[in-house]
């Protein structure tokens, strides 16, 4: 589980998140939905400490962090080893092929023996019906066959929990389908997956649960099903624009 309290993440001319508390559960998905500039991709990014927030405490797993003091090196590290990350795009190294993309995080950095993620990364591939783009290079890929791999070697490293942010905005409709397949997938196994997304049909498709920020603060948090359902003229007039 991951707990957010009393999170705030000062500019010096904004608030970008503003005393915010929330929790995302273990072997969830949950869908962050907001405005554009409401804090999102700030907030996604203060888990794994990517962004450094102001203040507050950050609880992951066994790890319980104050903000308000600086961290060490190896806190950060600690923290960052429980999670996998999925940028909006081109985030594959280049001159590997799609193979050792997949090998490249587990052998050098998990110390796991070639052989072992050699057999990990064809057993991914082989689940997610992409075997035959193992010996290709990222430039010999589409965009959509690109974030489908960033997303297996996100999953690779066997992280706690995934975070992804906006992983189909840089996609068209058709290509973007194959990743929300792949990304519905893994919501089934119960993957704890934390996504930004501004695609409301997705997030009530796959979310267990929805944290919707509104400029800096948290405007709901809770169930996905009450979400599309709420009453509450801010949320409805946020659903109503996105329509
Ligand atoms: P989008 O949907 O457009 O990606 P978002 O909800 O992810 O938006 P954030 O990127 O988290 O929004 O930004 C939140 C607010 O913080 C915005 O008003 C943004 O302008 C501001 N902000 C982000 N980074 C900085 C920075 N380095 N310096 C100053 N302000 C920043
Ligand atoms: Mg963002």
């Amino acid at each position: 589980m991951i707990k957010v309290e009393n999170l705030s993440k000062k500019y010096p001319d904004k608030n970008a998140l503003d005393d915010i508390s929330v929790t995302f559960p273990a072997e969830e998905t949950t869908a962050i939905v907001g405005p554009s500039g409401s804090g999102k991709s700030t907030l996604l990014h203060s888990l794994n400490l990517l962004e450094r927030p102001t203040s507050g405490r950050l609880i992951v797993d066994e790890l319980d962090l104050n903000l308000d003091k600086t961290l060490t090196k190896a806190q950060v590290l600690d923290v960052r080893k429980h999670f996998g990350m999925v940028f909006q795009e081109k985030a594959l190294f280049t001159h590997l092929t799609v193979l050792k993309n997949l090998t490249e995080g587990p052998t050098k950095v998990k110390k796991i023996s070639q052989d072992q993620a050699l057999e990990k990364a064809h057993a991914l591939l082989k689940q997610f019906n992409m075997e035959e783009l193992a010996n290709r290079y990222p430039y010999q890929l589409s965009g959509g066959q690109q974030q489908r791999v960033a997303i297996l070697r996100a999953l690779a490293m066997e992280p706690q929990y995934l975070l992804l942010d906006e992983p189909t905005s840089a996609l068209d409709p058709e290509l973007e389908a194959q990743v929300l397949r792949v990304l519905r997938e893994l919501a089934q196994k119960e993957t704890s997956m934390i996504i930004v997304t501004h695609n409301m049909a997705f997030a009530q498709q796959v979310a267990d649960k929805i944290v919707f920020i509104d400029n800096g603060h948290v405007g709901y948090d809770g169930k996905t099903e009450d979400f599309f359902n709420s009453n509450d003229p801010r949320i409805k007039q946020f659903l109503g624009a996105m329509t």
